[in-house]
């Protein structure tokens, strides 16, 4: 399968503090990957190299075929390939559901409104949210703000999805709800997913492959299976 992201050499630094320390990594086409490590390990920069949120220093990122290592680089043309979701789910506030979910397919790709609207309505019932459409996100719950959030990604049709830390704001009961939603996504099998997160059940069943992460570096990069066979 096609390379969809391939880091070689990458170097990150905040200031003289090296966040990010020769990352190697392919994932393809398709691909689920969860990377997990401790609180300040960098895994959350890694992933924001990936839209761009975080330049580089040295070394070579190719995202959808775009080099990311060159300043040049049109980051809008990337990031309507690839989108992201937070941890706090950056919903408009005055906007509706399906507002928040219809407004960058009309002004980014300029869809047609009757069909902008149809593809929202079909992603908020796939999130299971269809009720809500017409709500405003003070109306919803966390777990439900954060599937209008997956909802709004998709509309974009991505190629690539990337999660910082999806579950870690949201209340116990409301996790599974989330990574049910992720799992229907990741079943279909088209999307490349890069998900940050500490859930390993999530982890265990989902994931393709998992990296560990720890002091910049990748200390880990294993088959889902193999990486649960440790001891
Ligand atoms: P993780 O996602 O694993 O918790 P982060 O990527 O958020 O790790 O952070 C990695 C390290 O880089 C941490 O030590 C953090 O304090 C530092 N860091 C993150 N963002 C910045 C920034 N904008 N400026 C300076 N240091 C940062
Ligand atoms: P989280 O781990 O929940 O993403 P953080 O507190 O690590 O949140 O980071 C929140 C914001 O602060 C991010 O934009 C990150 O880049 C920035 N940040 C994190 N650590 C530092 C740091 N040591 N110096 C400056 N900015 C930082």
């Amino acid at each position: 399968k096609m390379a969809m992201i391939e880091f070689s050499h990458v170097d990150k630094y905040y200031g003289k503090f090296q966040a990010l320390k020769d990352i190697n990594l392919e994932i393809s086409q398709g691909e689920v990957v969860v990377i997990i490590g401790p609180s300040g390990s960098g895994k959350s920069t890694l992933i924001r190299t990936i839209n761009g949120l975080e330049e580089i220093e040295s070394g070579r990122l190719v995202v959808n075929g775009l080099n990311l290592a060159d300043k040049k680089t049109n980051l809008n043309e990337l990031r309507r390939n690839v989108g992201m979701v937070f941890q706090h789910f950056n919903l408009y506030a005055n906007k509706t559901v399906l507002e928040n979910i219809m407004l960058a397919p009309r002004l980014v790709l300029k869809r047609d409104e009757a069909e902008n609207k149809r593809l929202a309505m079909e992603l908020l019932e796939t999130v299971g949210l269809a009720e809500k459409a017409n709500s405003y996100p003070r109306q919803l719950s966390g777990g439900q703000k954060q599937r209008v959030a997956i909802a709004r990604s998709l509309a974009m049709k991505p190629k690539v999805l990337l999660f910082d830390e999806p579950t870690s704001a949201l209340d116990p009961e409301m996790i599974d709800d989330v990574l049910n939603v992720m799992q229907e996504i990741a079943k279909k099998g088209d999307m490349t997913m890069v998900v940050v997160t500490h859930e390993m059940g999530f982890a265990r069943e989902v994931a393709d492959r998992v990296i560990f992460f720890d002091q910049g570096q990748v200390v880990e990069d294993d088959s889902t299976e193999d990486f649960f066979k440790h001891p």
